[in-house]
């Protein structure tokens, strides 16, 4: 099989998958939204992921970022470039200029760089608090405890509005306590979205209210 049909074959068996999970737990086939994780992928397995119709993409880095979207940008209007890595306060404005959503907002230095980049670039992407849910010392994202207080920061200093919670668990632990424990992070916090799930537990994740899955290598195959 070609490139793209392997991809396309993953693509539709991902989306199955997802669907099942979803309707396992009684929610709707479309409240979950694949995201194709493209980081670190051949320029081909990307075009072959488009030409099968995905439009939703993570990357995890700015200037990789960059080199992947910023001409296909100008080829699909209805794209949608989600960050999910860290970022860095001097990478902000290109941050800014090239994605939809940034999911690893986790700090407040990071939070009012964002607020007036976008004011200034008057460009409003949506917005994903990281949270660190296993309090892992190496790992970006904000200790459950601190979310609260920078919730309100967000809210009513910087008029920013969050649209959902992110984490990534520690590869040592089951993943379903992390997700549990973002989901009712959400609930006591009044948000309603949840960006959780990977290759190895999505499904996993759906059951616990994922609303988005950040799928790399189930359908693009191994990174470089
Ligand atoms: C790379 C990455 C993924 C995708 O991981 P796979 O195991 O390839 O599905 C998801 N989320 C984040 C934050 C990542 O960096």
């Amino acid at each position: 099989m070609s490139i793209s049909d392997d991809i396309s074959a993953n693509r539709d068996l991902i989306l199955n998958r997802i669907g099942e999970a979803a309707q396992a737990v009684g929610r709707s086939v479309d409240s979950v939204e694949l995201v194709a994780v493209s980081k670190r992928q051949p320029e081909a397995r990307i075009d072959a992921a488009l030409d099968a119709g995905q439009r939703v993409f993570g990357e995890n880095r700015v200037q990789e970022a960059q080199q992947h979207w910023a001409e296909r940008r100008e080829k699909f209007s209805d794209l949608e470039l989600r960050l999910i890595g860290p970022l860095q306060s001097n990478k902000v404005t290109d941050a800014v200029a090239l994605f939809d959503v940034i999911e690893s907002v986790d700090r407040e230095k990071l939070a009012r760089v964002l607020a007036s980049e976008m004011s200034r670039q008057d460009r409003q992407l949506r917005l994903y608090v990281q949270v660190n849910t296993g309090e892992e010392e190496q790992k970006s994202g904000l200790a459950p405890a601190g979310l609260p207080a920078f919730l309100s920061l967000c809210r009513e200093e910087l008029g920013l509005e969050v649209e959902g919670l992110m984490c990534i668990p520690p590869v040592e632990e089951p993943a379903g306590l992390h997700f549990s424990l973002l989901a009712k992070l959400a609930r006591e916090n009044d948000i309603s979205k949840l960006s959780m799930g990977m290759s190895a537990d999505y499904e996993t994740a759906i059951q616990l209210g994922a609303s988005s899955v950040r799928v790399g290598t189930a359908v693009f195959g191994s990174r470089d």
